[in-house]
């Protein structure tokens, strides 16, 4: 038995970010990662063949780059080995006409793009990028602050003291707006509309989802703006850097440590019992990184003390999962709609918002979508350290998919356990690959394929293979994510908190969930 000031239940990023900022404050610290490996969906592993470096979950690391973790440690952060892969060409979609569109950080390039379809669409885009500035500072402060009725005051007033009342409410109106609303409003071509609307997709944004709109207008405004960054060699140089700083500042890593129980006295935390029944003491916090329902009943067998909260965990919804297929290639695929889509890191395959809809009603009723949204990511158009000498690593995702199926839209694949049908699905996956860019079978030299399941078994937290660790829906975000009255990490149970994807704000890589509560624990 040890004692600590801080445990942390899992590896995952923010948990990292957090324990490695107390541990610079002074606070011992402890993480215990169930797996072999740290990092939770942000690794990269030779799945394929050996030189091969696959990322196993995220690729893009812009939200890292643009967080104020790395704001506050950026030097920490290089000087433990974190290097970015820069990107100019970001995202582009191809279309079955032969058509395509992409985004690149030349605003120019991307400009003439959308002239070639419509001069409205790309008069409509200059003056986008133009007042993002502008519309950005408060999106980002409301995404980047702490999740309370008084932060959202103080949100709401700094908005409307900047842009008045009109301005105010048509930013809280985009908001509130689906992905087609905003898009249908704002351009005319269906390629433009489609390939901004796929960004709605890495989340659970379908087109006519409510509270969608506004992922899909900052990607596409971000990458314009800034471009997007990937980790050079890899997605993994960003966890390797976190995990660094926490043990240069004395906090311990364990892998292979399951918490089986945080024990509580008292109704407060009072460490944690691991599956090898070591236990571990934490005398001022234990921080779980952790998906909502393993803890009533589970890491909190006899609840937490509060049936509402417990009720909530047990209730708290998931969204759709995902495929990963990871290609070791000979060559990155020959795109017919254009040679120039080969340089991009994400090539987009979700014809139009007709199709995302139907994809995701599709999943969300157990059928195996006909026509899956890919997200065909070429991290070594960007940064060819990641495979052999002149050869390419291709990382598709595959959205949205049912935890259990139970039929085809197809009607090929007889519905069984994800185990049995996973290769028939990735063939279908392929043939689609196939039909944009002819010959890419040919080119594969290895493949692995996990499905939603698979993602679950090797992270608890991508619960049926949910990507996002839970709806990002208006109904669970925000001040109710992952529940009314515990959107700022606290929990029923004093000194256990919450960090996390599941928590405010919600997934991706940019650490906001675990650097704010640390500065909430042990100050800025
Ligand atoms: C396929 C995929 C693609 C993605 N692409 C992107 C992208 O390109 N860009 C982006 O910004 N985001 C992306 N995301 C989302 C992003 O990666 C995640 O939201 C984020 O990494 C989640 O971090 P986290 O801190 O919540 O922890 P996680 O990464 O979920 O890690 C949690 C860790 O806790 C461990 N754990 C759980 N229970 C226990 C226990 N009882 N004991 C010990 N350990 C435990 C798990 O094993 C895991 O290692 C992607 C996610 C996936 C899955």
């Amino acid at each position: 038995m040890s004692e600590f000031d801080a445990i942390f239940v899992g590896a995952g990023h923010n948990s990292l970010a957090c324990a490695a900022h107390l541990a610079r404050k002074g606070w011992k610290t402890a993480v215990f990662e169930r797996s072999a490996a740290i990092g939770g969906a942000v690794q990269t592993r030779e799945f394929t063949l050996p030189g091969f470096r696959h990322d196993f979950g995220a690729m893009n690391l812009s939200l890292f780059a643009g967080s104020a973790f790395h704001r506050k440690y950026a030097n920490e952060l290089k000087n433990q080995g974190l290097e970015f892969a820069p990107v100019a060409d970001c995202f582009a979609s191809a279309f079955p006409d032969g058509k395509w569109f992409g985004v690149s950080n030349d605003l120019e390039k991307t400009a003439a793009r959308l002239a070639a379809f419509s001069a409205a669409d790309a008069d409509t885009w200059w003056r986008l990028v133009a007042a993002f500035p502008g519309e950005a500072e408060h999106l980002f402060r409301l995404l980047g602050s702490p999740m309370s009725t008084r932060a959202l005051a103080g949100t709401a007033w700094k908005l409307w003291r900047k842009k008045g009342v009109a301005g105010a409410l048509d930013t809280g109106r985009l908001l509130l707006s689906s992905p087609r609303a905003w898009l249908e409003e704002n351009f005319e071509t269906p390629h433009v509309r489609a390939t901004l609307a796929a960004w709605g997709m890495h989340l659970d944004f379908a087109p006519d989802i409510a509270g969608g709109a506004v992922f899909p207008y900052l990607e596409s405004m971000a990458n314009q703006s800034f471009g997007m960054v990937l980790g050079k060699g890899g997605a993994d140089t960003m966890i390797r850097a976190l995990a660094g700083m926490v043990t240069a500042a004395g906090g311990k890593i364990a892998t292979g440590a399951e918490v089986a129980e945080i024990t509580v006295a008292g109704g407060r935390a009072t460490g944690v019992r691991l599956a090898s029944g070591d236990f571990h003491v934490a005398s001022k916090a234990v921080i779980a990184g952790v998906a909502p329902k393993a803890l009533p009943g589970k890491l909190l067998p006899d609840g937490s003390g509060d049936a509402g909260f417990d009720a909530a965990m047990k209730k708290f919804r998931y969204a759709p999962g995902t495929m990963m297929i990871h290609l070791a290639l000979d060559d990155l695929p020959d795109w017919s709609a254009g040679a120039e889509l080969r340089q991009f890191a994400y090539v987009h395959l979700s014809p139009s918002l007709d199709a995302m809809s139907r994809t995701y009603q599709q999943a969300t009723a157990g059928i195996l979508p006909d026509e899956p949204v890919l997200v065909i990511g070429q991290p070594t158009a960007v940064d060819p350290s990641r495979a052999p000498a002149g050869k390419h690593v291709l990382w598709v995702q595959v959205r949205m998919l049912p935890a259990e199926v139970l039929g085809d839209a197809a009607g090929r694949i007889e519905p069984g356990p994800w185990d049995a049908i996973k290769d028939a699905y990735a063939e279908r996956v392929l043939e689609i690959i196939e039909s944009y860019a002819p010959g890419l079978r040919q080119k594969i030299l290895g493949r692995a394929v996990f499905s939603p399941l698979d993602l679950e078994r090797e992270n608890p937290n991508l619960v049926g293979g949910d990507q996002i660790c839970g709806s990002h829906h208006l109904a669970q975000n925000f001040l109710f994510r992952p529940a009314r009255g515990y959107a700022g990490w606290n929990t029923p149970v004093s000194n256990f908190y919450l960090t996390g994807a599941a928590t405010w704000p919600g997934a991706g890589t940019g650490a906001a969930s675990g650097f704010m509560l640390a500065e909430q624990l042990g100050g800025r």
